[in-house]
């Protein structure tokens, strides 16, 4: 439970590979420094520090202005606010006549259809009574009646009926351009409780009545000429048919206390299709009538009218300092110093860099680590000169196993150093290898571990095991003295093929068995290793042995295997040092024994 504990109050931090190099060094802080440039130009150019709000406005305008105006028909007319502003101003919006088509003095009654609506016809045959289209300007009588030089269906309606179809030119009513229009304009930040209009509160009757947007980009009242010139049109062309202009009011306003500014700004542009005699329809035109009653019959003035139609568009926000915006903004940026990292891992892995070092770096950087799940086996033969990698088999005996891989052998250089040393020191007194010793009664397995009751044969190897207490050798062995197991993973022998055990070489006996090297070793891992019970020491002088056999035969053991031990090997090594009660862990997955295990004897 503690140990539980334990182990969740840790804290885990990256290793990091420092490399000593000006080069690198200087690139890298070339490169943090460009990045922290860049984030500071964004921070005051974007004022990503800031908090926005969307702006919330209201807008009314007032158009101003008298005009004479000469209709063909109807003669000379003054036009007035009323007159040219004729529809309820709508939102955001307001309409300006610039050119019309008047037809006088209509009453309901019965006239000929007018081409190209109508429908022309030879005899009444041809018309149908009550018949009528989406373009008619009535119901057929079933009459074909004389119109012009034709004869057409005649209708109910209207009458006369309006027969002039393109606007005339140049626009009747083009003095509209000398018109006037005060926008206001009242806007709302509803974040920061900021109130403001574009009649600023300095400007007076007498700045607004002498106020021109040429010469004060702040003035609200605008000229219709100004306007549609600012558009980049031409008002007297765009008069005739009419047509639809922006008027854009942006508040960009930045609330700070030492930089606090919000003003409007006035920008236009023309919305409708431009190219009149490219499309259908073009400009903008639509027809209301004045009427009036005459001898007590009711009559209608039809004025077709082409105008100009102006949307004010209102849009823009205002920012001010927030502490939480430039936290998060800080804390959004600092990702980019990875990129640092990035670039300099790829220039590194390029050929900017030689291949060693290359290598180095990236032996120093990247640790392999194979997933143990898989449990790779190492194996030594006598007659083989590399090492095997084999994956380990639930079924046969490692022996049979196919290799996956080989490698090389690598010496580990201490190792030898010191057992050359060791040979050479022999003390003359030492006991002699025991001859062919008996290695008492066969070793009991742990329960699990094999029950097979068989031991080695003596055929050949003269460091031979105990007379034969069993059954022949197992299919697998070659040496001969090897011992079938229940565990196919114990099931190894010393070769691959045919020839004496390695437990018959005398450097078995002096590398592996002899006590007073395996009583060494344990003195100078531990050295007041004191006294033990006889029982441990045996243990701990066998492990010795198993780990000199793994150093002896597989020097350093290739990273993330298991070495294996041949099966003859672990039997000598236990004639030698036998269990008191005859329990052995047997084959266990671990690299290396470790040392401190080693010495306690544990395993
Ligand atoms: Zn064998
Ligand atoms: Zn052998």
């Amino acid at each position: 439970m503690s140990s539980k504990l334990f182990n969740l109050c840790q804290y885990e931090t990256n290793k990091l590979v420092r490399i000593r190099s000006v080069r690198l060094g200087s690139l890298k802080w070339t490169l943090n420094g460009l990045i922290l440039m860049f984030i500071c130009v964004m921070l005051l150019w974007n004022k990503t520090y800031q908090d926005f709000d969307l702006v919330v406005s209201s807008v009314t305008s007032k158009v101003k202005g008298v005009a004479l105006a000469s209709l063909p028909g109807v003669g000379p007319l003054v036009w007035d606010h009323v007159d040219y502003s004729p529809t309820p101003q709508g939102r955001n919006s307001f309409f300006v006549v610039t050119n019309v088509i008047v037809t006088q003095n209509q009453k309901q009654g019965k006239c000929p259809e007018v081409l190209p609506y109508g429908k022309v016809c030879e005899t009444n045959k041809d018309c149908e009574v009550g018949a009528s289209t989406q373009h008619s300007h009535g119901i057929q009588t079933g009459s074909c009646v004389k119109s012009g030089f034709r004869k057409t269906c005649e209708v109910s309606a209207w009458c006369p009926i309006e027969t002039k179809r393109n606007p005339p030119r140049p626009a009747l009513l083009a003095a509209a351009e000398n018109f006037t229009v005060l926008i206001k304009n009242n806007i709302r930040f509803p974040a920061f409780n900021f109130i403001r209009r574009n009649i600023l509160p300095w400007m007076n009757d007498s700045y607004l009545s002498h106020c021109q947007r040429r010469t004060d980009p702040l003035c609200p009242i605008f000229r219709l000429g100004d306007i549609v010139k600012e558009a980049k049109e031409d008002f007297s062309k765009m008069a005739v048919e009419g047509g639809v202009i922006a008027i854009q009011i942006k508040w960009d306003c930045n609330l700070d206390r030492w930089f606090q500014r919000c003003l409007p700004k006035y920008s236009f542009r023309r919305l409708d299709e431009k190219e009149s005699n490219r499309t259908l329809y073009p400009g903008l035109n639509f027809r209301f009538a004045k009427y009036h009653t005459q001898n007590g019959v009711e009559g209608r003035t039809l004025y077709k009218a082409f105008g100009i139609r102006f949307d004010i568009m209102v849009f823009g926000q205002a920012g001010r300092f927030s502490f939480i915006q430039l936290i998060i903004y800080i804390g959004s940026t600092l990702s980019y110093y990875a990129l640092t990292t990035v670039f300099i891992d790829w220039l590194i892995g390029t050929s900017c860099y030689s291949v060693e070092s290359r290598q180095n770096y990236s032996e120093r950087k990247v640790e392999s680590v194979q997933d143990k799940q898989q449990c790779i086996l190492s194996v030594s033969y006598v007659d083989e000169p590399h090492i095997r990698l084999v994956k380990r088999s639930q079924k046969k005996s490692l022996q049979l196993v196919k290799p996956m891989a080989v490698q090389q052998h690598q010496e580990d250089t201490g190792h030898l150093t010191a057992m050359l040393g060791a040979l050479q020191q022999r003390n003359p007194q030492d006991e002699p290898p025991k001859p062919a010793s008996d290695p008492g009664p066969d070793p009991q397995p742990t329960p699990g571990s094999g029950s097979s009751t068989g031991s080695g044969s003596n055929t050949g190897s003269g460091s031979g095991l105990s007379e034969d207490s069993g059954p022949a050798r197992p299919a697998w062995c070659v040496c001969g003295n090897c011992k079938s197991s229940s565990h196919p993973q114990e099931e190894l022998c010393c070769r691959h093929s045919d020839g004496p055990c390695i437990t018959s070489s005398p450097l078995f006996e002096q590398l592996v068995l002899r006590r007073s090297l395996l009583d060494t070793v344990l003195l100078y891992r531990d050295p007041f290793i004191g006294q033990p019970t006889e029982g441990m020491q045996t243990a701990a002088l066998r492990h010795c042995a198993y780990e000199q056999y793994i150093r002896w035969r597989f020097g350093v053991p290739p990273l993330d295997t298991h070495p294996a031990i041949p099966s003859c090997c672990v039997r000598r090594i236990r004639a030698e040092y036998p269990s008191l009660d005859g329990q052995y862990s047997g084959f266990r997955l671990g690299g290396v024994v470790s040392m401190q295990a080693c010495s306690n004897g544990r395993l």
